[in-house]
């Protein structure tokens, strides 16, 4: 194969087999901490995590970093179960926790305490950080760096019996406060947080940091590939240095850092989504507007579109923005061979057909879906009453207006050629319904007489329908980079008319059993799916997407 890889960490890892390291053995991790729901970007590291293993015949596991207790519950651990398992891939019995962990990290704190490498610190959180100095002066040693083993291992016992209060004292590695990298100038490995956590309840009141439990974790479980994002590619030596003081034999995992994803008019810190869930600015997580792959899902996507998304992007160390454009693309694409074609009006406007009688006149055969014809055909209903789409119509068009006015002829989709004869408007000069006349010859759109027209409208029988509701989504921002203006703050640049909602729609009958997530295409309009606010007297649809991009003008 010619092609190179747009992915960089398995070129690394087929490299590693050749020279039979770990005897060729591919084990990797994703490990999210259970503060909120899952995003696009966490979709990208699922991916190549899962990816890279299934491609080298591996094994993947999934774990909860759950050190800190004051952000984390159960329902986000529910929810990210939920997503990674609907994204397509499956962690078999390998579900850990950090948690789990928490007697060995305790142990090996207490090792390195006595063999000299860590020692509890009285000083606070603000003398401590005062003195970590520059990355070019060098730190200022702690007054408690001195004290013994003896004592440090009894000030450490206490910590952990609950003798101190938050913030008292911490447990700090001994390592190089003149080390040139700051996160070696004897970082912080133990805190005080009296608070429960959810799955060790009050047991605990001291808690890891996340370097002390992270690589540890990785090598406890035999991971080989720790994936993670470059921002944590200073934290590295640090990694390393405490693998070093816990391995026995050549093993070790590798950390290896690529870009994270950033997609433009959105945000994706997991802490500026909870403040818009929280402060009411969408519907919840899952609103069909949030970058979360739960809203991705409501939204309409499928678990394909993503990893096809995931894939084109690819896997590199340098940092940019992903243009939502090729999200929308990669849905688009997956959706035009699957989805289901149907006719649906969303801004109806009555066209009565005066030489047509009462009742079902006809059945027109139309294609459900022209890449697949496999899928079939189906038969849609023709009556004297029929909607078509407001927009379709003008009373007095301009020069290259080609669809409905008085006295032109249009095609109805898979029907027959109508002409507008009539404009009826109520007391106030609206629109209410127009008058056609059809022409029963051009069954199946064309005229006997090799009559031209120069359009295609869609359209819904007025009375062999469904009446549904649907929502029509623009972006939630109308800034390419909503958190990246200094001292504005990203809700400033909120797109207030981010959500349209049709109340009064119609759609062919064809859709009347559709279940939530099935998706359609409704002619002309987009791609769209039955959202979990639908109840049985009433459909709601979602446009996913809209079937051209009208954005990138
Ligand atoms: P956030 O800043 O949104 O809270 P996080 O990195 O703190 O994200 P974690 O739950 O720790 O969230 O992430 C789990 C894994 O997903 C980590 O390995 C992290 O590197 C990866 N990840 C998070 N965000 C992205 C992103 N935007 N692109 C790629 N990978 C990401
Ligand atoms: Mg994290
Ligand atoms: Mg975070």
């Amino acid at each position: 194969n010619a092609v190179k890889s747009n992915n960089f960490i398995h070129q690394i890892v087929e490299e590693e087999i050749s020279a039979g390291k770990n005897n060729g053995r591919v084990h990797t991790r994703f490990p999210p901490e259970p503060n909120g729901y899952l995003h696009i970007g966490h979709a990208k590291s699922i991916c190549l995590n899962f990816g890279t293993a299934q491609k080298y015949n591996g094994l993947t596991n999934l774990r909860f970093d759950d050190t800190n207790p004051s952000r984390e519950e159960t329902e986000y651990v529910d929810s990210i179960m939920e997503d990674v398992r609907w994204l397509g891939f499956n962690w078999g019995d390998r579900l850990y926790y950090a948690s789990d962990y928490f007697d060995r990290l305790f142990d090996f704190a207490v090792k390195l305490i006595k063999e000299g490498k860590a020692y509890i610190d009285d000083q606070d959180a603000e003398t401590i950080s005062a003195q970590k100095g520059t990355p070019t002066r060098p730190g200022t040693e702690s007054p408690f760096k001195s004290r013994t083993i003896e004592e440090n291992l009894d000030l450490f016992m206490r910590m952990k019996a609950g003798e101190f209060n938050e913030g008292d004292c911490v447990l700090r590695a001994n390592i190089d406060m003149a080390s040139p990298n700051m996160h070696m100038r004897d970082p912080i490995l133990y805190r005080i947080m009296k608070a429960p956590h959810h799955r060790t309840g009050d047991k605990w009141c001291i808690y890891p940091m996340y370097d002390f439990a992270h690589g540890q974790c990785d090598y406890w479980e035999g991971i080989t590939h720790s994936i993670c994002t470059l921002e944590f590619e200073v934290h590295r030596p640090l990694y390393d240095w405490f693998v070093d003081q816990l391995k026995d034999s050549d093993y070790r995992p590798r950390q290896i850092e690529f870009s994270r994803l950033n997609l433009n008019y959105t945000v994706m810190s997991k802490r500026k989504l909870l403040e818009l869930v929280k402060d009411n600015h969408v519907t919840g997580w899952d609103d069909p507007r949030m970058p979360t792959i739960c809203g991705l899902r409501r939204r309409g996507y499928t678990p394909e579109s993503i990893r096809n998304f995931a894939e084109r992007i690819g896997v590199t160390k340098t940092d940019g923005v992903t243009d939502v454009a090729l999200l929308e693309y990669s849905i688009r694409e997956d959706l035009n061979k699957r989805a289901q074609r149907v006719m649906g009006v969303l801004n109806p406007l009555k066209v009565v057909i005066t030489n047509c009688p009462e009742g079902v006149v006809d059945q027109m055969e139309a294609v459900n879906n022209p890449e697949d014809a496999s899928m079939g055909t189906r038969l849609v209903p023709f009556t004297r009453e029929l909607y078509i789409e407001r927009d379709d119509f003008m009373e007095e068009p301009p020069k290259k207006f080609f669809r409905l006015s008085p006295g032109t002829e249009v095609r109805l989709r898979y029907a027959y050629f109508i002409t507008c004869t009539d404009v009826i408007k109520d007391a106030n000069g609206e629109i209410t319904e127009i008058h056609c006349t059809y022409d029963p010859a051009s069954r199946g759109g064309n005229s006997p007489d090799g009559r031209k027209v120069k359009s295609t409208i869609h359209w819904v029988s007025a009375s062999e329908n469904i009446e549904a509701e649907v929502r029509l989504y623009d972006r939630l921002f109308s800034d390419e980079e909503p958190d990246g203006h200094k001292d504005v703050d990203f809700k400033e640049f909120m797109n207030h008319d981010s959500l349209q909602v049709l109340p009064k729609c119609y759609i062919e009958p064809f859709v009347k059993d559709a279940k939530v997530l099935d998706h359609f295409q409704f002619e002309r309009l987009g791609y769209f799916n039955v959202d979990q606010d639908s109840t049985a007297g009433k459909l709601v649809f979602n446009r996913t997407v809209q079937l051209k991009d009208t954005w990138a003008k």
